[in-house]
Parts: structure tokens; sequence; C-alpha cells
């Protein structure tokens, strides 16, 4: 081998490694899938991001959300074994990436349908979301809707509802009139902890929420859109994550929501400043504040880099 040929092929290394290493932190590698019934021709697919409902007709199959880009694969995997049906459908219940962010795969396959708002919030912020996929590339809903959109296939129906704001401007409740079961996207987090996670005695009961305002997201509208959601006739409830829930579980966290809010807005009123608010999200509900900085984006840190928004909110409602 020449010296320049030597030279050659130590540069290629350099350069090989380095961009693998910066692929190996850009890019995450796909975790784990599992699938379980949830009722009848129902099922739910969790382990990473958002939960996905796969709705299995005579004709093809209904997804609700689609996760992260890099679960695609394995989400047709997991279809494949409950159904040898084709995909049809992708109903979106909001634009973030954890739900939402394998559409762009999906397109080609499937019609994707998601609320206006949400379609328009990742034309307007061009991000889906904030800190596990950036750089990946967005795919645009074709269909939308502003009230109500149905999907009638293979003798069943699947209904996306929009009530109002909340997690985002753009949250859809996806109902299944026939099995009585909704899917919430993140308007609702299942309630039960987490396998080995300590209690927390002390704590009132908090919710764990993210209000998106840069997305258009409300405190204050989130009890009303739920209570939207809670007039639809079912008794099952696929959260955006955590486990299979009940109605009352839905009506509980709105409660908790309520409580939470006039807490916070009782505050307000008193005078509180914002970093009384922050101390006491974090030391009752569990928000991290502590080592987070302002921006950017960083994750377990998203709520509390709304907080600014969350209390002009609570100031606002302080009338
Ligand atoms: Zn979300």
């Amino acid at each position: 081998m020449s010296r320049t040929t030597l030279l050659r092929v130590l540069v290629a290394i350099v350069v090989l490694q380095g961009a693998w290493v910066a692929f190996t932190q850009t890019a995450k590698p796909p975790g784990p899938l599992r699938i379980e019934k949830v009722k009848g021709d129902l099922y739910m697919i969790s382990g990473e991001g958002g939960n996905v409902a796969v709705y299995v007709t005579g004709e093809g199959v209904v997804l609700v959300d689609d996760m992260f880009d890099r679960n695609h694969a394995d989400i047709l995997a997991q279809v494949k074994s409950v159904t040898d049906k084709p995909l049809k459908y992708v109903l979106n219940t909001h634009q973030h990436d954890d739900h939402a962010g394998g559409d762009l795969k999906m397109l080609p396959i499937a019609e994707v349908i998601a609320h206006k708002n949400a379609r328009a919030n990742l034309v307007h912020i061009k991000q889906p979301y904030y800190e596990d996929t950036p750089g990946t590339p967005i795919g645009l809903p074709r269909l939308t809707f502003t009230d109500e959109a149905s999907v009638f296939l293979g003798g069943k129906e699947v209904r996306a509802k929009y009530f109002g704001r909340g997690h985002t401007s753009g949250d859809a409740i996806i109902y299944f009139p026939d099995l009585k079961v909704i899917h919430t996207g993140d308007l609702f987090l299942g309630r039960r902890p987490a396998p080995g996670a300590a209690p927390a005695p002390n704590r009132p009961a908090g919710v764990n929420i993210y209000v998106d305002y840069a997305q258009g997201g409300s405190f204050f509208d989130w009890t009303k859109t739920l209570d939207g959601a809670l007039a639809l006739d079912f008794d099952t409830v696929i959260p955006g994550h955590g486990p299979v829930s009940s109605k009352a579980d839905l009506a509980a966290f709105r409660a908790d929501i309520e409580t939470m809010r006039n807490r916070l807005a009782g505050m307000v009123k008193q005078g509180k400043s914002k970093e009384d608010i922050v101390n006491t999200l974090e030391a009752d509900y569990g928000w991290k504040a502590k080592g987070c900085p302002p921006s950017p984006p960083t994750p377990g840190c998203l709520q509390f880099q709304q907080s600014d928004a969350l209390f002009a909110e609570l100031k606002r409602s302080d009338r």
C-alpha cells in the first residue's frame, strides 16, 4: 500500500467514525412493541411513544396514531400479527412525533386524517415536537376535519371528534361507537403508576399533563374539552400513554386537572410569583424544573419550558 493510499484510508476511517458518532447521537433505535386486545376487533400497540389503536374490519385496518418514524416497520409487523387485512386509514390524535411521527411513511400506503389545527401546526411550526427526533421529515395528512369526521369500513365506523383545545389546539378524540371505546391522545394519560414506581403519599392528586402552548394548548379549555369526550357513550379508554383505562379513570383525571388549576389560579390571585407556581408544580405535582434551561427544548423539561405561557394563562384567568 502506497503512502498516499494509506493516508486516504486513514482519512476515510476518521470521516466514517465521525459520521457514525453523529448518526448514533441523533438516531435512536426503535424500542420493542407489544400488541394486546382491547375489545372485540380493537387492539392496542404500546411500548414506545403514544398508544396506537388497531381496528380490524373485513375491508381493512384503521389505525389511530403511528408513534415515531422509527417504529414504522414494527407497527406494521404488530398489525400483521393479528390480521392479513391491508392498512387503509390512520387517524392522528394530534401532531406530536411520538403519535404522528410515522405519518410520512404511512402516506404511501394509507389515508392519513387529522384535525385541521394539527396539520396547520405542522405547517406553521415546521416541527411535530421538540425533544426526540429533530430533523425527521414531516408527513402532512391529506385529509383534515373541523368538528367531526367518520371512516366507514367493513360495516364499522370510526369517528374523530373535536371538542376544543387542551394538550394542543388540534386534539381529536377518536370514538369507536360499536365498541364503546375512545382513544383520547394526550388529553388523558393513564393514571396507574408504572410497575415498581414509588407512590407519593404526601402529594395532592396531581396530573402530569403537558400544555403545549407553542402549538395552541390551553390549561383552562382542557376540562371543557374533556367534558365533550365524557358526554359520549363509552366505558373503555385508550389513553395517549399508559394502560387501557375506564370512563371513571378519565372522569377522575378531569377532576384532578380542575383541582390543580383552581389551586394554581388561586395562588396567582393571591399575588404569588411565577417562581412560587413553578416551585409548587415541582414539589407537589412532580414537574421537573431544577436544572432545566428555559431553552432549547430539552427532554424532561418541556412542561417547565412552557411555564411562562402557563403563568400568563393563569393571570389572564384572574379577572
Ligand atoms: Zn402529545
